[in-house]
């Protein structure tokens, strides 16, 4: 077993270009002065004024009645399962989405349920596939109770919903009684990137969030927002789990200066992972799927690396990239700049072209 994250490895150059993870980014110098005059209390008996300001900022953001700040994305997909579901119950979800793939299988330990992952592309599914997946309700099959979406859809490609399809597949969920749930990690990069504002988006959903360590550059927080009764429901699993903090303001300060600072730019990290895929399709063999939003997913293997092989090579250049299944995926955010695409992709071509 290998559980414990490594430590960086001897001998590894530094790092120059991180196209690893948009939640690898540095909080700026503007957000740290920020923090630093942060107004605070103890969050857990709601009396820190930062993180009161924050969730009524989310709350209006995504058009809810009532937000709850959180350490984490995960965390607030934990509770929001926890809140809509009981032990037994079905969850629907794309077979792609991170509360199936990516987060320790918590929501079978914790809140009991099993998730039902549907086919679709680009990580995107249809209301015609949520009905084909609605079970008969006899005392064999299990009881349906939420609809999950991921906006945008991260291991389907940095994809946003139309919203149209949101509403599509949310309408499924209502006629059948279920919640819907929105893990919204990069909601803001899907709402820049389509000009929809997000509380259009979020609006047929019983729950949302929105991470802030993402492009949005905070060194931690999300905040998961709903109806006044679905976050008061929702305190008693974040005390039982212990995510209720203490002067968490300081950490609430950084997302607001997010809120203010951080979201016009996503459209440059848009732009960024366009000019790098535009660079990959003019490598012969590489597979490159067009970017909607900040991520850029490749299959070099035509050209004579896999991804594996060229993400290791890369390394040593001082470049991060990661792996996704066979492919590569580069992401781009507020800590890089057009020019270290550029070098990226001279860096890319030179490991191609060395074969
Ligand atoms: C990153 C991510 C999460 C988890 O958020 P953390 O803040 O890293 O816990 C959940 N869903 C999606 C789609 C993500 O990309």
């Amino acid at each position: 077993m290998a559980y414990a994250p490594p430590r960086p490895e001897r001998g590894m150059p530094p790092i120059r270009i991180n196209l690893y993870s948009d939640t690898q980014t540095r909080p700026t110098v503007a957000m740290r002065e920020a923090m630093r005059g942060a107004e605070v209390g103890d969050e857990q008996h709601g009396n820190d004024p930062t993180v009161h300001r924050l969730c009524d900022r989310v709350g209006a953001l995504l058009g809810k009645e009532a937000a709850m700040f959180l350490p984490s994305g995960t965390m607030c997909n934990v509770i929001a399962i926890l809140t809509h579901c009981r032990s037994g119950e079905e969850v629907i979800a794309h077979r792609t989405s991170h509360i199936l793939t990516s987060e320790g299988g918590a929501h079978a330990a914790f809140s009991g349920v099993q998730i039902l992952g549907l086919p679709g592309e680009r990580g995107l599914f249809t209301a015609e596939a949520v009905r084909a997946a609605i079970r008969p309700r006899t005392r064999y099959a299990p009881a349906q109770r939420l609809l999950e979406v991921e906006q945008t859809a991260n291991i389907g490609g940095g994809t946003v919903w139309p919203l149209m399809q949101l509403e599509e597949v949310t309408a499924v969920a209502r006629s059948e009684g279920w919640a819907t749930h929105m893990d919204g990690a990069r909601l803001m990069n899907a709402s820049v990137a389509s000009g929809i504002a997000a509380k259009d988006m979020a609006a047929s959903f019983d729950s949302v969030w929105i991470d802030f360590t993402k492009g949005l550059g905070a060194p931690l927080g999300a905040v998961l927002a709903g109806s006044a009764q679905f976050v008061d429901e929702a305190w008693r699993w974040k005390q039982r789990l212990g995510g209720g903090m203490r002067q968490a303001g300081i950490c609430a300060a950084a997302c607001i200066h997010a809120l203010d600072h951080h979201i016009g730019r996503l459209a440059d990290d848009h732009r960024n992972a366009k000019i790098l895929a535009r660079g990959l399709r003019q490598l012969p063999g590489v597979a490159v799927e067009e970017p909607e939003t900040n991520l850029v997913f490749f299959d070099p293997a035509g050209a004579g690396r896999t991804a594996a092989e060229l993400i290791q090579r890369m390394r040593l250049q001082g470049v991060h990239l990661s792996l996704s299944g066979q492919r590569v995926r580069a992401c781009t955010h507020l800590d890089v700049m057009e020019a270290m695409i550029e070098e990226a992709l001279a860096g890319i071509r030179r490991e191609l072209d060395t074969r």
